[in-house]
């Protein structure tokens, strides 16, 4: 049977290991009987599993300990309207730093509760690049200053921390959290979606500074306050707990493997093979500027677009799923998370070498 590499951008491939013992442990986990699914989100079982998952994650970040994490739903969608509600304080106007499709869709939801400065853009550029800090017109007024640190369509990632002196400085890091060590004490907000490099989809992990809680506007729906959610050791209503669970195995397989370091050295080892490729041919490129090309999220096109559709058939006859780019800008798109062996960045390598022979 041909060998199937998911290159999705998310939901995306988990660890192969993960699944088996998610699986093993399916009808009856650790001899209690029972499904994790089936388990009450209070019992002592489900308590214990939630709580190694936060250690194990707390460990991968060396999270400081004036930090909490919460564990969430609504995606990082939720956060768009969440981080302004509880951040904005008694200020009226927050930054944004806009590097593709996903900071427009936070910048259009804090749009709703307060003024939004954009305080740079590379819009104009198709955003194919970030602005570097010397660009950045921050506003020291600012309740917050907000940015994706990799645009999961654009295939833009910065690798560099902005400094923002005292003010907030929020991050969505939904594509690349846990691919490479962070210095969590610059933050004030860290929040991902799950659905890439932690787990199943329906689980959204923030991980926010103690003087930060507290402080939500008046009209904040409960669901949608940090402090809530903190007090209630992230159990004011029913967790997703089947995906707490994956995302703990994640945790643990992580660690295992030597940390965040170690993933770091795979994914560049991954991003240079496949980039390595795109530069070396004349038939496939990239459009992203060198220094901020995303190790998760690679963009690439065919110089032939009329070949787009038969190169996205003809992987797929080989295994390789999912590489069509996201519909906004075309083209192909290879993602290459944590999980992704580089077996299978060889495999796409080998596929285009492949096709550009018989096609080019
Ligand atoms: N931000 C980024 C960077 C993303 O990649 C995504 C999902 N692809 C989102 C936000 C939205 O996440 P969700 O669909 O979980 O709300």
């Amino acid at each position: 049977m041909t060998h199937i590499y998911n290159f999705s951008a998310g939901p995306a491939v988990l660890p192969k290991e993960v699944l088996i013992q998610a699986r093993d442990e399916m009808l009856d986990w650790h001899g209690s009987g029972m499904s994790i699914m089936e388990m009450s989100h209070r019992g002592k079982e489900f308590m214990a599993i939630a709580a190694e998952a936060e250690a194990d994650f707390r460990e991968l970040l060396a999270i400081p300990a004036n930090y909490k994490v919460l564990f969430l739903q609504g995606g990082a969608h939720a956060q768009f309207s969440m981080v302004p509600l509880n951040l904005l304080r008694d200020k009226k106007t927050v930054d944004y730093v806009d590097t593709g499709i996903w900071s427009r869709k936070a910048i259009d939801e804090a749009a709703k509760y307060c003024q939004v400065n954009i305080a740079a853009s590379s819009a104009a550029d198709h955003y194919t690049y970030a602005p570097t800090q010397d660009e950045w017109q921050l506003n020291k007024n600012a309740a917050y200053v907000h940015y994706t640190s990799n645009e999961t369509i654009g295939g833009v990632e910065m690798f560099w921390t902005p400094e923002v002196s005292d003010v907030p400085l929020v991050a969505d890091m939904s594509s690349h959290i846990l691919s490479r060590p962070i210095d969590v004490s610059k933050f004030g907000i860290i929040y991902a979606g799950a659905q890439k490099n932690i787990g199943p989809a329906g689980l959204t992990i923030v991980i926010i500074r103690d003087d930060l809680i507290g402080h939500a506007s008046s009209y904040t729906p409960s669901m949608f306050d940090y402090k809530i959610h903190a007090d209630n050791g992230s159990m004011y209503n029913t967790p997703p707990t089947y995906g707490i669970y994956i995302a703990g195995l994640v945790f643990k397989g992580l660690k295992a493997k030597g940390g965040l370091a170690a993933m770091e050295q795979a994914n560049i080892a991954k991003a240079e093979l496949l980039y390595g490729y795109l530069d070396s041919s004349d038939f496939y490129s990239s459009p992203i500027a060198v220094e901020n090309r995303s190790r998760m999220n690679v963009p690439f096109t065919l110089k032939d677009a009329s070949l787009d559709e038969l190169f996205l058939k003809e992987s797929h006859q080989q295994g390789l799923l999912q590489l069509k780019g996201h519909k906004l800008v075309g083209g192909m798109r290879a993602s290459i998370y944590n999980a992704m062996p580089i077996e299978g960045v060889q495999a796409l390598v080998d596929f285009m070498q492949e096709f550009k022979r018989v096609h080019g």
